[in-house]
């Protein structure tokens, strides 16, 4: 089916989702900006919301709002309950083996630092190393920084070639028995490549290393696995899957979580405490010290739900086919350089354009109701590798056409023909 007229044709057939009426589960898509018809093109940085999720939440403040875990009364039981099967339904998600090894965080970047300041603290040592990649945002690069100025760690980096692509070949000379951990992302939140995990996952483990792989920009776009990506630790955030703000995961093998000393401590957390001593649960109670962000755990939990109807495996092939149509036409821009042309990527597009800055490129794209971030998209080493600070960056979800790309490449076009 075609729902909406497109300029280009890219010989691919288009997968099985009814766009209208995915996009009617989106009220702001139905948003004007501008006097546009606002066009989501921003989904790397914050995805949108369906009706199912932003009423979950709703339902959870008007039906079973309660602290959770330490109440006789009802309301304490719907919301453990509500709280407890949104643990359950990430578990799922990720195919992880077991509850008790997702942790709910604020966001991927809280995750990444719970790993850093809690094992990393515990188990890092003066000259032990750390391999990172080329393509990581400031969240998986800063909190390793931090550790090893305290620490007298020494950070390596795998290097990407000219398209995006990580270099496999040099990953493996930085590996020693000096790598103790090795933390890398899924898929590049600037560019879009996605990286060989399985690999980088494997050969670490044979060199000894922990990994944590940030799965931010990956939940969204393809099916995760945890039993078969047999990483320690995998990060997400849950407003990047259609979800509310303020709530993530980080998943972690269970007897790992287990030997690991807590980084806050105080209430839930807890078996028992003296003035003297304390004895944490064990995971993922000892992670979540205080009141968590229970509503928008359960909100998570409805996102996820919401995506499993969708099906990640109809997403990846849609979005798949949009990447596709946006990537020919876009590159007949005349003056837009594309940044990042791994032949495996995820919807992200990255580019520059000549005789404008990012600055006026999503200015004008505003007025015309698109939204897409221009800037360095927290992710300034891979810019630079590739001699820019800065890219206008259109990213998109199975709730895009090709009609939001047609009227993305004709607003381009319209600015090129004004500086002709
Ligand atoms: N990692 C990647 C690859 C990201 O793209 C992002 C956000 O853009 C993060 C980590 C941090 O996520 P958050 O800001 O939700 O904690």
């Amino acid at each position: 089916f075609l729902p909406e007229k497109t300029v280009g044709i890219t010989g691919a057939s288009q997968p099985p989702l009814d766009i209208n009426r995915v996009r009617a589960d989106f009220p702001i898509l139905q948003e004007h900006v501008n006097g546009r018809r606002l066009i989501w093109l921003d989904n790397a940085a914050t995805t949108q919301k369906p009706r199912a999720v932003i009423d979950r939440i709703s339902s959870f403040y008007e039906h079973e709002n309660s602290n959770i875990h330490r109440a006789a009364h009802e309301l304490a039981a719907r919301a453990t309950d509500a709280y407890e099967g949104a643990r359950e339904k990430v578990r799922s998600f990720l195919n992880a083996s077991s509850v008790n090894e997702i942790i709910f965080v604020r966001g991927a970047t809280e995750a990444i630092n719970l790993v850093a300041k809690s094992w990393g603290e515990q188990f890092l040592q003066a000259g032990d190393e750390i391999i990172l990649s080329h393509l990581e945002h400031h969240a998986n690069i800063v909190p390793w920084q931090q550790l090893a100025n305290k620490k007298g760690l020494l950070i390596k980096v795998i290097p990407v070639d000219d398209d995006g692509q990580i270099i496999l070949a040099e990953y493996q000379k930085l590996l020693s028995p000096k790598t103790k951990l090795v933390s890398f992302t899924q898929v590049s939140n600037a560019l879009g490549t996605v990286t060989p995990a399985q690999q980088i996952v494997d050969l670490a483990h044979q060199a000894g290393a922990r990994v944590l792989v940030d799965g931010a920009q990956a939940v969204s776009h393809m099916r995760a696995d945890m039993q078969r990506l047999n990483c320690d630790w995998y990060v997400f955030s849950g407003h990047k899957v259609f979800g509310p703000t303020g709530i993530g995961v980080l998943y972690g093998k269970e007897a790992l979580l287990n030997e690991t000393q807590p980084w806050q401590g105080g209430g839930n957390m807890i078996k028992d405490v003296t003035f003297e001593h304390t004895q944490y649960h064990a995971a993922p109670g000892r992670f979540e010290a205080g009141t968590g962000n229970i509503a928008d755990a359960v909100g998570l939990g409805a996102a996820i739900d919401y995506v499993n109807h969708i099906g990640i495996d109809v997403i990846y092939q849609y979005e798949h086919y949009l990447l596709a149509y946006a990537t020919q036409l876009l590159k007949d821009v005349p003056g837009l350089r594309l940044i990042g042309t791994a032949p495996d990527k995820t919807s992200v597009l990255s580019f520059v354009f000549k005789d404008f800055t990012t600055e006026q490129v999503g200015a004008a794209l505003n007025q015309e109701g698109i939204a897409v971030r221009s800037g360095h998209h927290c992710a300034q080493p891979i810019l630079r590798r590739f001699g820019v600070e800065s890219t206008v960056r259109p990213s998109l979800a199975f709730y895009n056409s090709c009609a939001d790309i047609d009227t993305l490449v004709n607003t381009l076009l319209r600015l090129r023909r004004s500086r002709i």
